[in-house]
């Protein structure tokens, strides 16, 4: 989608810092990181929010997630894992993203 961000990102029409990219899905570094890893792992397909992904997409992206909080060394100490979906989420960027947050203990519950 012309004017979406993240599809700017994943055509390397935007710079980002870029840690994995495969057939499907982009994983780059959150510009303004909450942890010491702090990384978005989007689908190159222009899908919205995690509303509109069907089964395969969101589970390519979970599974993407998954294996980058593991290439990054948080597998034993854990992650987490977020998809802020519509207003009330703060979602600010209206291409599904899941967030990758590691490297500190994370509260609970999220504000
Ligand atoms: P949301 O608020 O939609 O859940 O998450 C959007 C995330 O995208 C935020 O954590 C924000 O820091 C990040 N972000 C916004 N613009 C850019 C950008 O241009 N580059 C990168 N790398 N991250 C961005
Ligand atoms: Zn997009």
């Amino acid at each position: 989608m012309a004017d979406c961000l993240f599809c700017g990102i994943a055509a390397h029409r935007v710079p980002a810092t870029i840690v994995h990219e495969d057939d499907d899905v982009v994983v780059f570094k959150d510009l303004r990181p909450q942890a010491p890893l702090h990384v978005l792992v989007i689908p190159k397909e222009h899908v919205a929010s995690l509303a509109e992904a069907d089964v395969a997409l969101a589970g390519t992206v979970a599974a993407a997630a998954a294996k980058a909080a593991a290439d990054a060394g948080y597998s034993a100490s854990g992650y987490r894992v977020v998809a802020n979906t519509g207003p009330d989420a703060g979602q600010s960027v209206a291409h599904l993203h899941f967030h990758v947050l590691a490297g500190r203990p994370l509260g609970w519950p999220p504000g």
